[in-house]
């Protein structure tokens, strides 16, 4: 399977993220993306590439134009305006509350502040969201992996891996949040439907709910969203991610949340994400967008399911056994030791070879980097 991978995601070189109010060794580190090539690379069976650049087009087919302007001015406005944060984070944000019994005309009127602490809030969802002077770069580069593996998977390959970090599904049309800025999945997904004019489906296996990814596909016909997720009512964002959300308008039933319990174990999920795939089989389309995320996994520090490296291997089969081409793009996944078997792991199954947790060079003897 090809992978698809850019070094630039390095400079998104986060080392804190704020907490409950407090300043916290971030989750979201380039040692993330390094873990997983390095085990990537020592497979053998995934041949890595860098991306091809394809301009801002695509993000802002899904995006805010002020979005893309924020993410890209934000640090250099930062420092101009004399913040000397080691990065930028949002504490104030215009929360639907602060406007309540204003006219809608009244709220269209409120105007995105100067301040790049206020802009920050503006754009953001909430205070684990650092902006640094390389975000951008590595924002915009993990968009170009995302549609650099898509152009594979148009081009014929049944499928292909983006190594996409910082990740994507919690950004919204017009909000960051959530370690995302620019929403690598759904950029991938209109694309895909641009270039086929068929009915795409994204499947969301990251531990949380891709609130961006619904969002911004609320109202579309033409993508499904299936999502397995920690239930939101334990579990960031929070907000979103319910059984009731199933779309509106010409997205009216395409939008799928599974909600599940903490302490989930491998046969739980796989039951859950074979309803999720049953969906999709009902669904007519070609083309798979998975949003592969890690930190479903037992260990992981701010998730609280229970899988196992050996369930990503099954998950991976079942996926592909859909007979659908995949579009597979790295969302989250924190419990750094065992992130690359993980990852390893799923794409060898999806990528139709045995699970085989070898010890090689540089992999413990349960599986682990480490
Ligand atoms: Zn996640």
């Amino acid at each position: 399977m090809r992978v698809v991978y850019s070094p630039d995601h390095l400079a998104h070189d986060v080392v804190t993220e704020t907490v409950m109010g407090a300043a916290i060794p971030a989750n979201e580190v380039a040692e993330r993306a390094e873990r997983i090539r390095a085990a990537l690379e020592a497979d053998g069976g995934f041949p890595i590439e860098p991306p091809t650049e394809h301009g801002t087009d695509p993000i802002l087919a899904v995006h805010d134009p002020g979005l893309l302007r924020f993410v890209e001015e934000a640090w250099r406005e930062a420092r101009t305006q004399a913040i000397a944060r080691p990065n930028l984070t949002a504490d104030t944000f215009p929360t639907f509350r602060m406007f309540e019994g204003m006219s809608p005309e009244a709220v269209a009127a409120i105007a995105e502040t100067r301040s790049a602490g206020g802009r920050a809030g503006w754009w953001g969802l909430d205070t684990a969201n650092p902006l640094l002077a390389g975000t951008y770069a590595a924002a915009r580069a993990a968009v170009d992996v995302a549609l650099t593996t898509a152009d594979l998977v148009l081009g014929g390959e049944r499928a292909a891996y983006g190594l996409c970090r910082p990740p994507g599904h919690h950004a919204a049309r017009s909000m960051i949040g959530g370690y995302c800025f620019f929403n690598n999945a759904a950029i991938a997904a209109e694309a895909v439907v641009r270039a086929t004019g068929q009915r795409v489906a994204i499947l969301d296996v990251d531990f949380h709910h891709g609130n961006g990814t619904q969002q911004i596909f609320w109202r579309r016909g033409d993508v499904l969203y299936v999502s397995l997720h920690g239930d939101p009512e334990r579990q960031f964002p929070y907000f979103l991610g319910r059984v009731n959300e199933t779309g509106e308008g010409e997205g009216s039933g395409a939008n799928l949340n599974i909600p599940l319990p903490a302490g989930t174990g491998d046969e739980a999920y796989l039951a859950a994400l074979d309803r999720g795939l049953a969906a999709i089989a009902e669904t007519p389309g070609d083309i798979v967008v998975v949003s592969l995320g890690f930190d479903t996994y037992g260990h992981d520090p701010i998730g609280d399911f229970a899988l196992t490296t050996a369930v990503y291997h099954e998950c991976g089969q079942r996926v592909a056994a859909l007979g659908r081409r995949l579009v597979i793009l790295q969302e989250g996944g924190y419990y750094r030791p065992a992130l690359g078997a993980n990852a390893r792991a799923w794409l060898r199954g999806a990528d139709g070879r045995p699970y085989e947790p070898r010890p090689a060079a540089g992999f413990g003897p349960n599986g682990s980097d480490r």
